[in-house]
């Protein structure tokens, strides 16, 4: 059996999805051939530098609210960086990869001048005191943060995924907040970006039966705040889409058939070596597949959207 590389132990066995978070459904929509690696194969992918400031910088974020109003400074929130940095190092030792032990970057990771860690803290820290240009952590109480959600849609379909803040307001409205530690995408590609937002606004919506007022992305790459107020019929087509696209992936999972979908994102693609549009072979597919009936009739379809089928198995997709 194959091992992961970072941290030693055997990757999980492949099983069928058994439910849709918002990074899986934009993984899907971006390259099936990519889904498939990512939650079938389950192939391992090397912590990236970018990835893993993301992770501290939302810890600081998230642990800054620990404290009492008055003492969400600048100073205390720059302080944490360090700190969460290396709780992170301890829950994840392999992240030492990326530098090496005197704090020099691992080759290919950016100039070896032995500051490259520092370099890389300094710029979690200043990702962190860019936020208080945008928001005032003094005046903020989440009601929650790093929220785990779930729900389960009529058709059987799981949405899951992690909400960095929900703020509710003492009238009662609820605010949906994600951090960004990326820069804010062009007009043109905001509604890739509300996406997700919607999505958990779907998930709220079904789980507390009130529709959220509001979803914010904070963008500390840019300063940017992205908002938009979500109505019903919004949600209603998110969910649309969402049942569309698990049918894709239900189909998928059966035939086998995931094609590659080439695009800018190529780049930054882990499996570029095993994509058959690089001239890689991917790894023999790892689950049963089920012959197509030659002719399907309209209602072919069923519900099929993971309360059984090839979808209904153990715990899989995570955010
Ligand atoms: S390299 Fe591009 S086309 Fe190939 S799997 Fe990755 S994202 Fe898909």
């Amino acid at each position: 059996m194959v091992s992961h590389p970072a941290s030693g132990k055997a990757p999980s066995p492949a099983s069928p999805p058994n439910s849709l978070s918002p990074s899986r459904a934009a993984d899907f929509m971006q390259c099936p051939l990519l889904y498939r690696f990512r939650v079938i194969d389950r192939l391992p992918e090397k912590p990236t530098p970018a990835a893993t400031r993301g992770t501290v910088v939302h810890a600081v974020l998230e642990r800054l609210f620990d404290a009492p109003a008055a003492e969400r400074s600048v100073r205390r929130a720059r302080s944490l960086v360090v700190r969460e940095w290396e709780r992170l190092l301890a829950k994840r030792p392999e992240l030492a990869e990326l530098f090496t032990q005197d704090g020099r970057a691992a080759p290919g990771e950016g100039a070896a001048d032995g500051t490259e860690l520092a370099q890389w803290l300094a710029r979690a820290e200043e990702l962190v005191e860019r936020w208080f240009s945008l928001e005032d952590p003094t005046r903020l109480e989440p009601a929650e943060r790093e929220l785990f959600v779930e729900a389960r849609l009529e058709s059987g379909l799981r949405l899951r995924g992690i909400i960095d803040r929900v703020d509710v307001a003492p009238t009662g409205e609820v605010r949906i907040v994600d951090y960004k530690t990326g820069k804010a995408p062009r007009p043109q590609y905001a509604a890739e970006a509300l996406f997700q937002m919607k999505f958990y606004a779907l998930v709220l919506w079904r789980l507390r039966g009130t529709i959220p007022r509001r979803l914010q992305l904070v963008y500390l790459g840019s300063a940017d705040v992205l908002t938009y107020d979500p109505d019903e019929n919004d949600l209603r087509g998110v969910e649309r889409k969402l049942l569309a696209l698990w049918e894709a992936i239900r189909q998928a999972t059966e035939t086998g058939d995931w094609r590659p979908r080439p695009g800018p994102l190529c780049g930054w693609c882990a499996h570029q070596a095993l994509c058959p549009e690089f001239g890689g072979t991917p790894p023999p597919y790892p689950l049963m597949i089920q012959p197509r009936l030659p002719l399907e009739p309209d209602g072919g379809r069923g519900d099929g959207t993971g309360s059984g089928t090839g979808t209904g198995g153990e715990g899989g997709g995570h955010s």
